[in-house]
């Protein structure tokens, strides 16, 4: 058994009760009640969300932006609603968001733009954007590799030289390498808000105000941090921001990708079709602004309806109590998870940063898979592997590792019954002997 770990009594949100909004919460796996700690990887969802996707396909689903019949009036309506409110949540203007049918299209998106616009594609105002070679682009060894390859790909494609910000020993970045590294050089600066592996939020102003001495673009992978804190991108500074709505209690499919008006104004777009234009002749076509103009073709339109859905229940919580209740659940499962012998939690679980309820370790002796089964057999839901983020796991001499990652529903017990589980790893496995 591990110690006990004494509550914080000011706590706002009332997981316990929050977990009937989420009818899945309520079964058994493997005989035990389920214990879900992979919201990193995708979230649950509350009723009020499923309700929402199938009532708009019950009863107004149609095509949005061209009918003219009353459904798909109102199926214009609750996309475009829907639009004001996901945005409204990052504190964004409904034309500073895009529809993407995740994080992964949104970044790409950027990347493939910048492309264009390194091809001579766009308005005038694009060429600011263009690559030459020799011209660097700045990521994090802490990157998913969806704000990782495309960046690599574009660096393949225009001759720009990639560069990374180390992470230091406790998990976060070097931002001495960072301020040596920014340079005239530097056109792009992409990086994670909340790294999905180490759970730590990241010092977005001070990345934002190096590359804005430099003129850099900034691109910020908003996937881990939207769904578990009070996020105002445009507050943050940031000129372009992706995040996913199958994390943040929505649909799959749907994603945002947030831009500031003057960015998305001059870049060009990437996917070209349906919906996304003025005139069209055989030889050419004139694009909408944004945000259509990067909206070619059919829209998540049911997933986007249901997002805002998501969004007004996280809100209904209030973001900052969100994150309030996570960051507690993740000082509880560091505190825990650094008591067990044999444990290596990737990055310093005491180290004084800003978190959310996520945190990847390792278990002397055992394989990443193997805990995970074992985890399973007792009903505990965990993402093992790489997470999608192979050079950070490098960065700690590993392949894999086992991450635990928290919601608004999660709760004390859910967090001691995961510890005392991971107690019991190594003498299953015989691993004892071994060192972390
Ligand atoms: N970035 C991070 C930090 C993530 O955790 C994920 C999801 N694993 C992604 C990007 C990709 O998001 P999506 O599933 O919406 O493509």
């Amino acid at each position: 058994m591990s110690a006990p770990i004494a509550s914080d009594p000011a706590r706002v949100v009332d997981a316990a009760a929050l977990r009937a909004d989420f009818p899945i919460l309520d079964q058994s796996v493997n005989g035990e009640s389920l214990v879900y700690l992979d919201s990193g990887a995708t979230s649950q969802k509350p009723q009020v969300v499923l309700d929402t996707e199938i009532d708009f396909l019950t009863r107004a689903n149609s095509a949005v932006h061209r009918g003219a019949h009353t459904l798909a009036a109102e199926a214009t309506e609750l996309f475009e609603d829907a639009r004001e409110t996901v945005a409204g949540f990052v504190g964004a203007e409904p034309e500073n968001l895009v529809w993407a049918s995740g994080a992964t299209l949104a970044l790409n998106l950027v990347a493939y733009a910048i492309d264009n616009a390194t091809a001579g594609r766009g308005a005038p105002a694009s060429a600011r954007f263009a690559l030459r070679a020799g011209d660097e682009i700045v990521v994090t060894e802490a990157e998913h590799h969806a704000n990782l390859i495309p960046w690599q790909e574009l660096a393949a494609r225009t001759g720009a030289v990639l560069r990374h910000i180390p992470v230091r020993d406790d998990g976060t970045l070097d931002m001495d390498a960072a301020a040596a590294l920014i340079g005239e050089r530097t056109k792009v600066v992409a990086f994670t808000h909340v790294s999905n592996v180490l759970g730590i939020v990241n010092p977005v102003a001070d990345l934002v105000a190096l590359a804005r001495a430099v003129g850099a673009l900034t691109v910020m992978d908003a996937c881990q941090s939207v769904p578990h804190l009070a996020v105002d991108l445009p507050a943050l500074g940031v000129d372009l921001a992706a995040f996913s709505g199958h994390k943040m209690l929505g649909p799959y499919g749907v994603g945002g990708l947030y831009g500031r008006t003057e960015v998305l104004e001059a870049l060009p777009p990437f996917l070209t079709g349906g919906s996304m234009v003025t005139t069209v002749t055989l030889d050419e076509a004139g694009f909408l602004p944004a945000p259509q103009k990067f909206e070619a073709g059919t829209q998540p339109v049911s997933q986007a309806i249901a997002l805002a859905a998501a969004a007004r229940y996280l809100d209904g919580i209030g973001t900052d109590a969100v994150h309030a209740h996570e960051r507690e659940i993740g000082r509880r499962l560091l505190t825990g998870l650094d008591a067990i012998d044999g444990v290596r939690v990737l990055g310093d679980p005491g180290a004084d940063v800003d978190r959310v309820g996520l945190a990847s370790f390792d278990v002397a002796g055992v394989h990443a898979h193997d805990v995970g089964q074992f985890l399973d057999a007792r009903g505990i839901a965990v993402r093992v592997g790489h997470h999608c983020a192979k050079p950070l796991h490098a960065r700690f001499g590993l392949t894999a590792s086992v991450r635990a990652s928290a919601s608004v529903f999660t709760t004390d017990d859910d967090i001691d019954r995961f510890l005392d589980a991971v107690a019991g790893v190594r003498s299953y496995f015989g691993a004892e002997g071994a060192t972390a």
